[in-house]
């Protein structure tokens, strides 16, 4: 009754989005951390010749769709906001991993959302608001492709996979709205929410040099999603024995490697205390040249010989 009078009233006023946040606690919002524009309208699918040509008309369309079914859901979410945070059992959860498992995804973790990992703006998915909870997704690059970068197929592989993971994180929020929970799913290209961050959190790795994600299975090559849920408690995140700070600060093949010069020797902390390892404007202008660049990620030993390797080679 009380939420219906307050939905009125925020109709009646236009003031929706101050008067949510103050009366609905269960949404979490930003904190001011800064993220970058991503200009859809930059990737350059002529760029791709002869059958990448044929799979970019494939890719492509599928990208802007999943990024457009992302946003529609949103809206829908917001116009309809659940009173609570609902109780899930076990069997919720163990479904949800079965279902991930069956849509493709290939990395799925566990963590509360932190409102410091969220960005003040998502200039692609539109998302200011989420939910309690977290269930950061990952899905592999193709190792084949990815070795050819800064070559268009490695930037059509990391194009194919923002598409493919969207669309797998579309599903997967259905699927846990047809189980009565709440869903917003973040869409893996821009996204509202510093994703390495959050995986970091549900266990999935470490970040590196480059300040991209580190897994033991597939190292820096794979793309990262989320889905924000009303739905507690999460099951616990398990955290692999992972290291590799010390092969990071010996290494530094990223850094010399990126074409650019957009990846900084040693972190910058910045005055919100959030830790910054590359100079953004630098990366993406390559990005959008190359329609997706991702040499850090191919030249990167934990992607060229594998986490085992490193680890009992001992750089
Ligand atoms: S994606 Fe390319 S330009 Fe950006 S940091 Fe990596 S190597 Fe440098």
């Amino acid at each position: 009754m009380i939420l219906s009078i307050i939905k009125i009233f925020i109709k009646l006023t236009g003031l929706k989005q101050i008067i949510i946040f103050c009366v609905i606690k269960l949404l979490k919002k930003s904190k001011g951390l800064n993220s970058r524009l991503i200009e859809l309208n930059k990737f350059d699918i002529r760029e791709f010749k002869g059958s990448l040509s044929d799979k970019a008309k494939i890719v492509v369309p599928k990208l802007f769709k999943t990024v457009q079914r992302a946003k529609t859901d949103y809206k829908r979410e917001m116009k309809n906001l659940p009173d609570n945070v609902q109780s899930a059992p076990k069997e919720f959860w163990e479904e949800v991993i079965e279902q991930a498992r069956i849509l493709g995804i290939d990395l799925i973790g566990f963590a509360p959302v932190d409102e410091k990992f969220i960005f003040k703006n998502d200039y692609v998915g539109g998302i200011e608001f989420l939910y309690e909870n977290g269930i950061v997704l990952g899905m592999e690059m193709d190792y084949k492709a990815i070795d050819k970068a800064p070559e268009p197929p490695a930037g059509l592989e990391s194009l194919n996979i923002y598409a493919e993971l969207g669309e797998a994180t579309n599903k997967l929020a259905d699927f846990i709205r047809s189980k009565g929970y709440r869903a917003i799913a973040c869409h893996p290209l821009g996204g509202p929410i510093l994703y390495p961050a959050m995986a970091v959190k549900a266990g999935f790795g470490k970040i590196g040099t480059q300040g991209l994600l580190i897994t033991k299975k597939f190292g820096p090559r794979q793309r990262l999603s989320m889905i924000s849920v009303n739905a507690t408690p999460l099951p616990e995140a398990s955290q692999e024995n992972f290291e590799i700070d010390e092969y990071c600060k010996k290494c530094k093949r990223c850094v010399q490697m990126c074409p650019v010069n957009a990846i900084y020797y040693e972190p910058i902390i910045k005055e919100n205390g959030i830790k910054t390892r590359i100079d953004g404007e630098k990366c993406i202008e390559y990005f959008y040249e190359t329609t997706g660049c991702l040499v850090c990620i191919k030249e990167r030993p934990f992607h060229k010989i594998g986490y085992k390797a490193m680890y009992y080679s001992r750089l």
